[in-house]
């Protein structure tokens, strides 16, 4: 590699704000042939929002919301955030007891002598609870592309909480630069398989791997890896990093967590999707010029 040619690359990405960490990360865009994408915070803005509160028989939104978002209240997850801002002050006083994260599911509290379990389809099935009627609301909305968080109170279903997160403005405009690099793009995603195969399609995406647990993202991008592909992992997320650290390239969202930053090999600090194909670019034209 010559140094000019570096100096001219690293120089040109600076100027969009594609901070590439050394010369390494140059090279390893320019053979990048599979760009693997977070959805949450990477595809969408990763600010969700309450659209729909649907529930069961006998139970009221704003009773299930109170419980819901005092449970909420101690998680870190977005999601989780989201319920706390949709509930505002309804759970005002009400405080949670023997709260539980689990990663990947969601978290299960005591709250007003009542177990309040929130989460996803996997945790409702590690706990067997039915959903009842609820199945229906739940397809549904995922089939629209929504985030379905589910509450169950005392082992019953209780309600469907439904959230969208907006795309960012040039995600699509970024699959199709990529696809026209000849590059393969693949979403991958923690959340379940309806919503992301939606918005995947919304998209141009043709490759989904969802309900991937939080530790388990670096084994599919190794999978993909395997398979003898040169695989740039674009994140985000606290539970990003290892993908990022063991991808050919990791690429960060510059409003990404810090751990995201640092882990990977280039930043793209205006947060926007479009200068993944831009790295790419650059990273070829400093592999022609170095030969
Ligand atoms: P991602 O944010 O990429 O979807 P996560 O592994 O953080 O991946 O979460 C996966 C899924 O677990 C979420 O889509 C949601 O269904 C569920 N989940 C996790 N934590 C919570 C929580 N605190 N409240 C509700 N659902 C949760
Ligand atoms: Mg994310």
């Amino acid at each position: 590699a010559t140094p000019t040619a570096i100096m001219v690359g690293s120089g040109l990405g600076a100027k969009r704000g594609v901070l590439f960490k050394n010369a390494l990360a140059l090279e390893g865009a320019a053979r990048i042939d599979t760009v693997v994408m977070d959805k949450t915070g990477t595809l969408t803005k990763g600010e969700p929002e309450v659209t729909d509160v649907v529930t069961a028989d006998g139970y009221s939104a704003d009773e299930v919301l109170r419980l819901v978002a005092a449970v909420e209240r101690e998680s870190e997850h977005p999601l989780a955030a989201a319920i706390v801002r949709h509930a505002e002050t309804r759970s005002a006083g009400l405080t949670a007891g023997r709260f539980e994260n689990v990663p990947g599911h969601g978290a299960i509290a005591e709250v007003g002598g009542h177990r309040v379990v929130v989460g996803n389809r996997r945790l409702f099935d590690r706990e067997h609870i039915d959903l009842g009627s609820l199945a229906a609301h739940r397809d549904r909305l995922t089939d629209s592309g929504h985030t379905a968080v589910l509450a169950a109170i005392d082992g019953t279903a209780a309600a469907v909480i439904a959230l969208a997160d907006a795309l960012r403005d040039t995600s699509a405009a970024a699959v199709a630069e990529l696809h026209d690099l000849g590059v393969e793009v693949v979403m991958l995603t923690g959340d379940n398989r309806a919503t992301a195969e939606r918005i995947a399609a919304d998209l141009g995406i043709d490759t989904v791997i969802a309900e991937v647990l939080p530790g388990d993202k670096a084994a599919k991008v190794a999978e993909l890896q395997h398979d003898g592909r040169k695989v740039a992992m674009v994140g985000d997320g606290v539970n990003d990093a290892p993908a990022l650290a063991g991808a050919d390239l990791g690429i960060a969202i510059g409003a990404g967590t810090d751990v995201a930053i640092e882990t990977a090999d280039l930043v793209l600090m205006r947060s926007d999707p479009l200068d993944v194909p831009t790295a790419l670019r650059i990273g070829r034209g400093t592999l022609r010029k170095m030969h």
